[in-house]
Order: C-alpha cells, then structure tokens, then sequence
C-alpha cells in the first residue's frame, strides 16, 4: 500500500504494532497509535540494541557487545508487510527492518539478514519456495494438561477442538497467511498446522503471524498453546519442518525436479541439498537453537537424529517428499525456538555453497537409520546430528561459509545470546535428577 496510515483510517485501525524479531525468535516492538504513524514510518521506533544481547530470560549477557551505553537501532515498518490483526481489535501488523540512525541497514537485523541470502541465491539464477509446517500443543488453561487424548489424524481430534479451528483458519488468510491444512498430530493434544508456500521472507513472516494467532487465540478460549520443541519425554515432540524447492528467477520455471534422475531431483536441487547434508551441523544451531531442542532430535522418534537424506523417508533429515510434480526437499530438524529469518537465511547459504562447490549428496538412505547400529552407521557414513546445543553451536563457530552468508555481527552475537542461555541452564537440578542421585549411591 502507498501509505500505511490513510490504509489504517480506512479500516478504522488505531493501533500499528510495529515489530522486529530477535536471535531468540520472538516477535518485539511496540504499539504505535494512528496519529504517530506517518512519523514511525519515517523515521523508525527506536529500539536500545542492548536488546540483542539478552538471554531469552531476560538477563543481559556476560561482557556484553551492546550494553547500556550502545545507542539505537530505529525500526522501519515495511508498508508491503502491514496486516489488519484479526484477532485484535482495531490493531494493524508490520514488520521491520532495523536501520543505523545514518539510515542504512543495521547489519544485526534477521529480516535484512534473509533478504540478502534470497538475492544471493537470485544472482545465481534461482528463487525459493518454502513452506513451514509448524506443530504445537493445546494445553488446558496453563500448561500441564493436554486439551484431549485424541489420536493421530483423528476427526475427533477436530471436532474437539472445532472452534480453535475455525477461528484460525478464519484469521489466517485475512492476515495474508494461506492455510492449507490443519490436523491432530500424534501427540496428545497436539495439532499442525501448514501454510501454503511462498517466497522465503513472506514465508518466514506468515509463520511469525501463524504463532502469533495461534498463541493469542488459544489464549482467548482459554487454552494455552506451546510450541516448544519437547514438553515431555513421553510425548511427540513438536517440529518444525521447511519444505524447499527452487525455481528459475527469470521465469518461475521449476528447478528442482527432473523425471530422469533416480531421485526425482534436478543436478541443483542434488548439490542445494548436499549443501544441507555438509552444513547440518552448523544449521542445526540455526534451527534447533535451545537445549529443549535436542531432547526431541532422539533416534527412532520421527524427528531426525542423523545426517542423510531418503526418498519419502520420514526418518531421514532431508526427505524428498515424492517424485515428479511434488519433487521440493524438506529439511526436518528444525523447531520453533528458531528464528525462520535466520534458519532460512542459513537454509540458502548452505544450498549455495552445495551448489557452487559441486556438491554430491551420496546415496538415498531406505530405512530408519535411528534403528542402525554404531557399526552400520559408521559403514555408512551416516553422521550423529549434534547430541546437544554446544555441539551445534561449536559447529556453526566454525562454519566459515554460514558465517560470511549471515555477517559476522549476527553469527558472533547469535552465539554469544544463545550460549549465555545454555550456560544458565546448564547449572539447573531437575526432578529427574533428585529422583535418580537423592539416595545415591
Ligand atoms: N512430531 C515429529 C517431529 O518432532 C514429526 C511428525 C511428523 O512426521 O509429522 O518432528
Ligand atoms: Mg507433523
């Protein structure tokens, strides 16, 4: 739209939340009123960049880069990205990219960050579809009591929870946010939802929107809804898979299939996932970014726990969904601690790298690979996906081509953010340790 604020007093709006994502991937911003609109747009909403260098529990981290005394990041809300809030009266929704005060872009800023890998990917002649299916669980009020004990697929799990249903599918699309299917996942009380795919920025920003409905009509019905990665160890836990395929910049035409290859895949599309297959160490950081994370990456668990690729193998990190039309490539590590302006961005940059170094991503894997033994995995050359966060992070310090992609800025701080949080949880006690150790030896 030519202006955000007339576009706002059409729809008798009075309040813009202008919003930027942070290395933990959370929405923040702030409500701007009507009247304060045209100004924002202008010149941004300061922010303290001292916010970059906060532990997802709020606590500043040890020797930090941006302390109190670090200035400003102004965030510019992109008019292209406003939406009308369903779910919120008389509230609008923009994204934004952050800005110096000498107005050029803040080199920390996630959204700007994805912005460049997706032009870097288009002077190599390619542009990407991606879709996110995200899955969450319905919590009875406050967590702790799954919303039922429905089963996987199961109608009744949707008749149960119809009215959620309803109101976010209703809400989606008029935020823009194209719905394709809402099911009962197999955990209890837990649902997916998948979004139809798009271009990786607009992707990213209808999965912020879809977590932010979820969240806030859950919380109207009086139902809690979680997105993290493993509740319970007895309990699926809830992922976050990116189905990828690759198109010609020029003109859409499809580049990720060829009917000709055993595997369905274009030469591209074989190196771009190879690129995944080498980096997925490092993206594993990017996209299971918490310690609760790798409590759901467990052999034998439907989330992946090795490095290899299969066709229609659920089991696999990289699965090749089906040949033909349906050829795109699905990356199944990732969860919803991550920030999809990061984890896509990197997603790129890794593809990139498998394609200018002429990557190959070995042999299809057929079976589970969680059920192999030591032996059988080391025949195969099928690697462990990290155990634990400071494998992963160890392994994206060192990852030389997602450091030059993301910017030194963004790869050092994610770090230092993400490893601060580690370290204080790291020093927890948890009730399955006092139940294991309170009488031991
Ligand atoms: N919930 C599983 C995960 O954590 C995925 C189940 C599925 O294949 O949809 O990734
Ligand atoms: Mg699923």
């Amino acid at each position: 739209m030519d202006d955000l604020a007339t576009w706002m007093s059409e729809r008798a709006l009075r309040h813009l939340w202008v919003a930027y994502t942070d290395y933990h991937g959370r929405l923040a911003g702030r409500d701007i009123p009507l009247a304060r609109v045209p100004g924002v747009v202008e010149r941004g909403t300061n922010f303290a960049k001292a916010n970059f260098n906060f532990s997802i529990r709020d606590e500043q981290v040890s020797h930090p880069r941006f302390g109190a005394d670090s200035g400003d990041v102004l965030a510019i809300p992109d008019s292209v990205s406003a939406v009308q809030l369903p779910f919120q009266a008389e509230s609008a929704f923009a994204f934004a990219t952050l800005h110096l005060e000498d107005g050029s872009v803040w080199e920390g800023c996630p959204r700007a960050a994805l912005q460049c890998a997706v032009s870097a990917l288009a002077e190599a002649g390619l542009a990407a579809s991606v879709a996110f299916e995200p899955e969450f669980y319905l919590f009875a009020s406050d967590a702790g009591l799954p919303i039922n004990q429905t089963g996987m697929y199961t109608i009744a799990g949707l008749d149960e929870q119809m009215e959620f249903v309803r109101r976010l599918s209703a809400a989606l699309p008029e935020m823009g946010v194209e719905l394709e299917q809402i099911g009962k996942e197999y955990g209890q009380g837990q649902y997916e939802a998948n979004i139809a795919p798009d271009r990786p920025v607009e992707a990213a920003e209808d999965l912020f929107l879809l977590r932010l409905a979820v969240r806030s009509i859950a919380r109207q019905l009086g139902q809690h809804a979680s997105f993290m990665p493993k509740f319970d160890p007895a309990m699926a836990g809830s992922g976050l898979h990116v189905h990828l395929s690759l198109q010609d910049v020029s003109n859409n035409a499809d580049r990720t299939a060829d009917a000709d290859d055993a595997s369905g895949l274009s030469a591209t599309a074989r190196s771009f996932m190879a690129g995944w297959l080498n980096h997925a160490e490092a993206l594993t950081a990017l996209g299971c970014p918490t310690p609760n994370s790798y409590k759901r990456l467990q052999p034998g668990s439907w989330a992946p726990a090795h490095i290899c690729w299969g066709i229609g193998n659920r089991a696999t990190l990289v699965r090749v969904p089906g040949p033909g039309k349906r050829a795109r490539l699905e990356f199944r590590a990732g969860d919803n601690t991550t920030n999809p302006f990061l984890f896509l961005a990197g997603l790129i940059w890794a593809g990139l790298d498998g394609m200018q170094r002429g990557l190959a991503p070995g042999e299809p894997v057929t079976d589970d690979a969680g059920h192999l033994e030591t032996e059988e995995l080391a025949t195969r050359h099928i690697r462990f996906l990290p155990r634990d966060a400071h494998a992963a992070f160890e392994a994206f310090e060192a990852d030389h081509a997602l450091k030059t992609g993301l910017g030194a800025l963004i790869h050092t701080e994610f770090l230092h953010v993400k490893r601060a949080e580690l370290a204080a949880y790291d020093v927890q006690v948890n009730d399955w340790e006092r139940a294991a150790y309170f009488d031991a030896p």
